[in-house]
């Protein structure tokens, strides 16, 4: 079965950029993804997407019908689409699916869906749990949680995206990759070294400190400390990569780590689905 790949991540963070660039990846791989757009809100989508939601949903028509703003008509577009759920895992399956009119055909190895550029919208929302959970349910699905490298090399922001990252890994209980984008303008050695080495967080606190321009100091220093020791444990789960979606660099090593979670999700995920059911 193909994995499902599910991007999420704050506005500008590179979300659509890095579905490009996955996608053409793949087709220069000769391994085509299937693509899903689920922004309703998005102008110009830079890669050819197999399901669109802006296909079957006007979002600014749904602000007037239902007398909303931006945010309230892009939620509401989601819950719509949502209730065709059942109609889009069935084309998934049966697009994935080898076809015996074209058994030379390729099969689809990879379905990627690209996200609402505000990420509460998707992961906060029930629409959003429908769509992950029916995604979940049918393909081995892994959240790929993007990160904008260069805006977050402070330890607080750092620290606050983490946090961000540890409260989706527990709302949607799938497995995840924190892809580290845009390592063209900064690489994120230091972010994996910082996850990895408790000692070089520490000492990027007591610079910032030092400096006085930085989250380090006082109560927010001792809470930052604390919190870092806390997220040890969720550093464990996770597979880290850095990628520019401009350059193309490190694509490999992302999808290196989605053949690894796609094999934690069938080995921790899928039996706790199958109790589920
Ligand atoms: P989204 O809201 O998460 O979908 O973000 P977009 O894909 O629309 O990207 C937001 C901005 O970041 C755009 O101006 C992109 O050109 C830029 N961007 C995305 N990925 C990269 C990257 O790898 N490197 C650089 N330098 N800019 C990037
Ligand atoms: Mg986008």
């Amino acid at each position: 079965k193909p994995v499902a790949i599910v991007c999420v991540g704050m506005a500008g963070s590179g979300k659509t950029t890095f579905m490009q660039r996955i996608n053409s990846h793949l087709h220069s791989k000769r391994d085509p993804p299937y693509v899903i757009n689920l922004d309703p809100a998005v102008r110009n989508v830079p890669f050819e997407s197999n399901i669109d939601i802006r296909d079957s949903l006007n979002y600014k028509e749904v602000m007037k019908e239902y007398n909303l703003g931006p945010n309230g008509g892009i939620l509401t577009s989601l819950n719509i689409f949502s209730t065709k759920i059942d109609q889009i895992i069935n084309i998934l399956e049966k697009r994935t699916a080898p076809n015996p009119e074209t058994p030379k055909a390729k099969p689809i190895r990879n379905i990627i869906v690209d996200t609402p550029g505000q990420i509460e919208v998707f992961v906060w929302s029930a629409s959003g749990s429908i769509l992950l959970d029916s995604l979940a349910s049918s393909f081995p699905t892994v959240i790929a949680y993007i990160i904008d490298t260069p805006r977050t090399s402070s330890t607080s922001t750092f620290m606050s995206n983490m946090l961000y990252a540890c409260s989706i890994l527990y709302k949607t209980k799938l497995p995840m990759i924190l892809v580290f984008n845009k390592t063209d303008v900064r690489d994120a050695e230091f972010a994996k070294e910082w996850m990895t080495d408790f000692e070089s967080f520490q000492a990027a606190l007591r610079a910032e400190e030092a400096s006085g321009n930085g989250g380090g100091s006082g109560y927010m220093g001792t809470l930052l400390n604390s919190m870092s020791l806390m997220l040890e444990e969720f550093y464990k789960h996770l597979s880290v990569v850095g990628v520019s979606s401009m350059t193309g660099q490190g694509v490999d090593d992302f999808f290196s780590a989605v053949k690894e979670k796609a094999q934690v999700f069938q080995r921790d995920y899928q039996p706790e689905l199958d109790k589920r059911r």
